[in-house]
């Protein structure tokens, strides 16, 4: 049996893929320090002896007991919100983070996947971008301290594919939505959501031109399983090419949640990327992979899932 660590398994994205292991018939064991995450998801998987809890803060020192075949690393804070609370533990799960993943990968020979971002990309001045696109980022703006993490984690990880050997592989990962987001994360789909919910109006920040391409987490699951066991090395991006304004986006979720709530508009956060759209035709080509679940789709499975949370999660602050 195949033995995979998933840091930030109690996340969003890390949940999701713990589910997915488990079914392919993996030993799966999630390490998390739960301060994005929940334990409620992965609190399911806890009869089954194939899947082991690590409550652990990965920028320490990693002990994890016997072998590993694969190592995921997707501790992170990942929304604008997180991050700009709490931007020291961001850089440091980053750069301590995967230099402690990468150690123990070298110790128990396992593969790596890192979950890189769209972020690389910064506000990007190619469009659609593709993975040779080297980006366009503000290091001491306040999303470098996210931005750069992950460049740095993308550095790191290939410095030891190419001189330590170690097998590797990362993901750029672009807007990804779906069941487990938190509803108050600052994400611009449970905002809506949520605004929707409690009968406020949706805020848009900036005048909604600014665009993202969303993607529904199974679909990036799939796009993550081919690229871990692929032999290709260097970063794919996984993404939904599905562009849209968020002024846009926000009049299909007035549509979908039939709420008729209005929009309001707030100042742009400063350095928020204007527009974003995966190029993924070396996905299609090396791992035979494209987004299979339309945006209406998604939208819908999501909207249940928040509409079937307990009422107080609605009101429940970020902290
Ligand atoms: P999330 O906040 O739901 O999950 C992150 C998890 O990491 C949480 O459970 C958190 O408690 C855990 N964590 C954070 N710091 C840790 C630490 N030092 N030690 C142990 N655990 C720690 O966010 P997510 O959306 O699931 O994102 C998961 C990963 O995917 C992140 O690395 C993120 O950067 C990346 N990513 C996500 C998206 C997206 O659209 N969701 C896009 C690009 C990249
Ligand atoms: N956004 C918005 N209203 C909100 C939350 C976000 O208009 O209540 C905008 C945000 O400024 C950005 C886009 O939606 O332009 C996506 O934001 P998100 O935080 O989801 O992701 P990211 O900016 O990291 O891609």
């Amino acid at each position: 049996m195949k033995r995979i660590l998933i840091t930030g398994g109690a996340g969003f994205l890390g949940s999701h893929l713990c589910d997915r292991f488990i079914k392919e018939g993996y030993h799966v064991i999630a390490m998390d320090n739960l301060i994005t995450g929940d334990i409620r998801n992965i609190e399911h998987l806890f009869p089954n002896s194939n899947f082991e809890f690590h409550h652990h803060d990965v920028s320490q020192f990693i002990h994890v007991p016997g072998e590993l075949d694969y190592i995921l690393h997707f501790a992170s804070p990942a929304s604008p919100i997180d991050y700009l609370k709490i931007p020291i533990q961001t850089l440091k799960v980053g750069s301590l983070g995967i230099h402690n993943c990468l150690g123990l990968a070298r110790v128990k020979n396992a593969r790596v996947l890192i979950a890189s971002t769209s972020e690389v990309y910064g506000d990007p001045t190619i469009h659609p971008q593709p993975e040779e696109y080297w980006g366009n980022v503000n290091p001491v703006g306040p999303r470098g301290v996210y931005d750069e993490a992950k460049r740095f984690q993308e550095a790191m990880t290939m410095a030891y594919h190419t001189f330590h050997g170690l097998e590797t592989r990362i993901v750029r990962i672009f807007n990804t939505y779906g069941p487990r987001m938190r509803l108050n994360d600052g994400r611009v789909l449970p905002a809506f959501i949520g605004q929707a919910l409690r009968g406020e109006d949706l805020t848009i920040f900036g005048d909604g031109s600014q665009t993202r391409s969303f993607c529904y987490v199974d679909d990036l699951v799939e796009g993550i399983y081919r690229l871990l066991l692929s032999d290709y090395a260097y970063p794919v991006n996984i993404g939904n090419p599905g562009e849209i304004t968020i002024k846009e986006f926000a009049e299909e979720i007035i549509k979908l949640t039939g709420t008729n709530q209005k929009v309001v508009y707030k100042p742009l956060p400063k350095d928020d990327p204007k527009q974003r759209q995966p190029d993924i035709s070396k996905a299609k080509v090396i791992l035979d992979w494209e987004p299979k679940v339309s945006r209406a789709e998604g939208l819908r499975i999501t909207y249940e899932y928040f509409k079937s949370l307990p009422e107080e999660e609605l009101y429940k602050a970020a902290y």
